[in-house]
């Protein structure tokens, strides 16, 4: 790799910028890639060159990269009022819509919407608002917050101790006291031989049950689940597994949370995840596509029972002592609100069940018996395929062979840019504008970087078993 030239924009990066999720010292020496546009489904890299956003720039630019309608809602709300609060009763109608549309949408009925900044954020303050309303029904030993192992929910403090991924919490000193982690509902990787997949969920909700006693259930507050796990490797539970776990957490009085973060809107073919997966959550967070991420917004809704416990408490003590400067701001307000207008003017639904399946049998026809390939999978226009070293046992590769950033290089230079998971999945959550001739050059770039991986690989004379 050639050094980037002095004064460019890499070596202004690289003097100057603490990447996240970057390997800071490798970065001194390799610098950035710096993209500087984008136009539907692809950027454009500072020399011009285009690729597809095989991941929509992390799970989120659901209407690609050049909506203009997006930038007038921005731009006439800045012109209008550019900022304000929702704090001591403050409001305005960007915030007073949006809510009134999440209510209107939300998979089960639900009585109140919160605005956060992030996922992080919207997670965080859900794990609050669960401690808070325990408060207020009169059992504070009731707190501890279980998480799933793989499952992502953020980077703050409590989100990250929500999160299962080692790389969130190795040096951080997180978990914090109170969260635990039940088993990663992954049936390639955690079915026992001769399992069935009903049996592996079942076998999933027991371990719940048992997490559950042994904690002692007057302490477990809530259970959190991404519909499908985004960021552990795009894992689709088995079927049955949501309503195992879910009568589970209903025996013990533990409330569910469901984090839409990358599931909502539409992403699996139905509005939200839980509406895909069958699940009856007390909370939900969304983000991401609410605004297709132009502007940072996310959202935390919660139903009656919840409302009512919050309600209480914050009148015993005054006010509820929680927000963002930013809570329902305005200006990303108002583009959230664009947003779902385009989803269903446009029906981007019917869209996504029409593209979807051909992102599905596409990546299964050409990928599923390639020689580093252990497993296909997905829902609607989220998917990942998962390299393995060994695909009788489903071995991994070492990751200190970082076999996953390594094909993404080489998508890469094929013009596709693509996200590999832990686990060397690579994972596809492309804009849900995209078409089936977009989807097919996109997988026809991974094909060719899988080809290439291939050959480089038996000339290192690393073993693949297929
Ligand atoms: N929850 C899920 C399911 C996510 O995928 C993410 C981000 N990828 C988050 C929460 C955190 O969101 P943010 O990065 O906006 O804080």
């Amino acid at each position: 790799m050639t050094p980037p030239l002095v004064n460019s924009a890499a070596a202004r990066d690289i003097a100057n910028v603490l990447h996240p999720y970057t390997d800071l010292k490798v970065h001194q020496e390799v610098g950035p890639m710096v993209i500087s546009r984008g136009e539907g489904v692809r950027v454009f890299d500072e020399n011009g060159k285009g690729y597809i956003e095989s991941v929509a720039g992390l799970w989120c630019a659901s209407l690609g990269f050049s909506n203009e309608r997006l930038v007038q809602a921005a731009a006439a709300q800045m012109r209008k009022l550019p900022f304000y609060h929702a704090f001591t009763a403050k409001s305005h109608e960007p915030v007073i819509d949006l809510a009134e549309m999440l209510i209107q949408r939300a998979p089960v009925p639900m009585s109140k919407v919160f605005f956060a900044n992030s996922g992080s954020e919207a997670n965080d303050t859900a794990i609050k608002m669960v401690w808070y309303f325990n408060n207020a029904v009169g059992r504070p030993q009731k707190k501890k917050i279980i998480g799933r192992v793989k499952g992502y929910h953020g980077i703050t403090l409590a989100a990250a101790s929500l999160t299962g991924l080692p790389a969130n919490h190795r040096s951080f000193d997180v978990p914090l006291a109170g969260f635990v982690h039940t088993m990663a509902p992954h049936y390639y990787h955690g079915a026992l031989p001769g399992e069935t997949e009903d049996e592996f969920a079942t076998r999933c909700a027991d371990e719940l049950e048992k997490l559950i006693l042994a904690e002692g259930p007057d302490t477990v507050a809530a259970m959190w689940a991404e519909p499908i796990l985004g960021a552990g490797g795009v894992i689709v539970p088995p079927p049955g597994y949501y309503e195992k776990i879910q009568a589970v957490l209903k025996k013990y009085d533990v409330l569910f949370v469901a984090d839409e973060v990358i599931c909502g809107f539409w992403r699996t073919g139905n509005y939200w995840g839980s509406g895909t997966m069958n699940m009856k959550p007390d909370i939900l967070t969304c983000a991401k596509a609410l605004s297709s991420s132009y502007l940072p917004i996310s959202a935390v809704m919660v139903n009656e029972r919840v409302f009512q416990g919050l309600s209480e408490e914050s009148h015993k003590i005054g006010t509820f002592g929680h927000g963002y400067t930013y809570s329902g701001h305005p200006v990303p307000a108002a583009v959230a609100i664009e947003t779902l207008k385009i989803y269903d003017e446009t029906h981007i639904g019917d869209h996504v069940r029409a593209v979807g399946p051909v992102l599905q049998s596409e990546m299964r026809r050409r990928f599923a018996d390639h020689p580093l390939v252990g497993e296909v999978r997905g829902v609607g226009l989220i998917g990942a395929v998962e390299l393995v070293a060994d695909k009788a046992t489903h071995a991994n590769f070492d990751p200190a062979l970082k076999i996953g950033p390594r094909l993404v290089k080489l998508c890469e230079a094929n013009g596709v840019i693509g996200r590999a998971l832990p686990g060397d999945a690579l994972a596809f959550s492309p804009p849900l504008i995209i078409s089936a001739d977009e989807v097919n050059e996109m997988l026809d770039g991974v094909g060719r970087a899988l080809d290439e991986l291939t050959v480089q690989l038996r000339r290192e004379q690393i073993s693949v078993v297929s």
